[in-house]
């Protein structure tokens, strides 16, 4: 056997970023990962066109934690990048309009004819000042009857179609933190993210994760599950039947590593459909939402995203989201956050809470809905904790 002090579970942002600050602290880290690749969710790959693509969907990075950011930039030179989003919706003519989202001053603007544009956003701007983001849900418990009708304008025409596709029901039935992460902007500034680092890895995140991992203190073993290997039936963790009293950091979903014995924790998945074309270019931004028909939520051009000069054809990917049933192959993306849900996560908290030496972290562990430059913050956190443990 392999000697090692330290399991982390999942290869992802979590489990990757752990294993390189605990290696460069001195730990001996064997990664498990169930996959055939590390990465987790932000894995990227050449498609059979050439296109490098983002497998399970478009992934940003954008953040404002400059210790992230640098730690990150050991591995990875960025291409600097500004997402935009435009949401495409029937124009009410028989054609089809697209105006940016978040909705901003711009998107007010190509929706209302100008005068009557003007007036509203004089009205805005006195109620709310300039630059601000206020929520859909705030912005409909405006007084002003004019606001309430642009509120209701917006509602309809950016969140309740989209929000129903992507969790199956309305706005004011999920977690308000999550259509708040799109708030209406009180500006002209038509990017997704105003976070001072953004921007995406030069070459691609799998080379970014390569690099992370490349340490003598780490060894990496992929397509293991841990099921396969670690038993927490007992008091004490086993790792392939031998009890292991080092340090576990697991980052896959909670239920599952306890044979959802408690019931199985909901989640949303997401169904990708690739498509390739002879094209330089399809769509007019990286990334068009269809907010308010169409069965998938949104579609990506890869090369608008990545940068990649590779005339004449073009990749997308367009994302229908599903009620997660723990399929074979299904992967759980989103977790679903409620009172019922974060009660049920708690319950599992408190099983994993036996084992002192079992950390829980990454967005399926935690069960939260974390960007990645989130989960790295996360990691390094833990790692500096761990690390000043075992030297104090
Ligand atoms: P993951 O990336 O899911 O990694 C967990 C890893 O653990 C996986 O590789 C999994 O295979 C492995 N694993 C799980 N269980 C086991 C097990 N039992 N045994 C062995 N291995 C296991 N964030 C942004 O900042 N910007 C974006 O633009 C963005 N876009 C997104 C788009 C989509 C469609 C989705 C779904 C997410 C997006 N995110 C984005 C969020 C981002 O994907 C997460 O923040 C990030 O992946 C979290 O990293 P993680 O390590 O917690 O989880
Ligand atoms: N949303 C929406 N319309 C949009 C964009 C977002 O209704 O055009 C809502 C929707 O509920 C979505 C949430 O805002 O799930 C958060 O959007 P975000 O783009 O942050 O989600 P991500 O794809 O990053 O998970």
């Amino acid at each position: 056997m392999e000697s090692f002090d330290t399991l982390i579970i999942g290869a992802g942002f979590a489990g990757a970023v752990c294993a390189r600050a605990l290696a460069e602290g001195g730990k001996h880290v064997l990664l498990l990962e169930s996959r055939n690749h590390i990465g987790g969710n932000a894995y990227d790959c050449p498609d059979s066109a050439g296109v490098l693509i983002h497998q399970y969907g478009p992934h940003i990075f954008h953040t404002n934690d400059k210790r992230v950011y640098d730690f990150l930039s050991r591995f990875t030179a960025w291409r600097d990048y500004q997402h935009t989003v435009a949401a495409n919706v029937p124009d009410g003519k028989g054609g089809r309009q697209e105006f940016p989202v978040p909705f901003n001053l711009v998107s007010l603007e190509t929706a209302f004819p100008p005068e009557k544009a003007r007036q509203l956003e004089e009205k805005l701007l006195a109620c709310y000042g300039p630059e601000r983001k206020v929520t859909i849900l705030d912005l409909r418990q405006n007084p002003d009857p004019e606001i309430a009708a642009l509120a209701d304008y917006v509602y309809s025409h950016v969140f309740v179609y989209y929000t129903q596709k992507q969790w199956g029901t309305t706005p004011e039935n999920i977690d308000p933190n999550t259509t708040a992460r799109v708030p209406v902007f009180l500006s002209r500034d038509c990017r997704y993210f105003q976070d001072t680092y953004q921007g995406l890895p030069k070459d691609g995140y799998t080379a970014l994760f390569q690099k992370m991992l490349d340490h003598p203190g780490i060894t990496l073993r992929l397509n293991t599950d841990a099921s396969q290997v670690l038993d927490l039936s007992g008091d004490t963790i086993r790792y392939e039947g031998e009890p292991f009293r080092g340090t576990v950091i697991y980052t896959g979903a909670l239920d599952a590593l306890f044979g959802f014995a408690l019931g199985a924790l909901p989640y949303r998945t997401l169904e990708f459909q690739f498509e390739t074309f002879s094209a330089d270019q399809v769509q007019s931004h990286a990334t068009v939402n269809y907010t308010m028909d169409m069965p998938y939520t949104r579609i990506t051009e890869f090369k608008q995203l990545t940068g990649q000069v590779l005339p004449g054809i073009t990749s997308t990917v367009k994302e229908f989201s599903r009620a997660y049933e723990g399929a074979p192959g299904q992967i759980p993306y989103y977790p679903i956050i409620s009172p019922e849900n974060n009660a049920l996560y708690a319950r599992y908290a408190t099983l994993a809470g036996k084992f002192a030496n079992l950390h829980l972290l990454g967005r399926l562990a935690e069960y939260r809905y974390y960007n990645m430059d989130a989960i790295a913050a996360r990691a390094l956190a833990l790692c500096d904790k761990l690390l000043e443990d075992s030297h104090g």
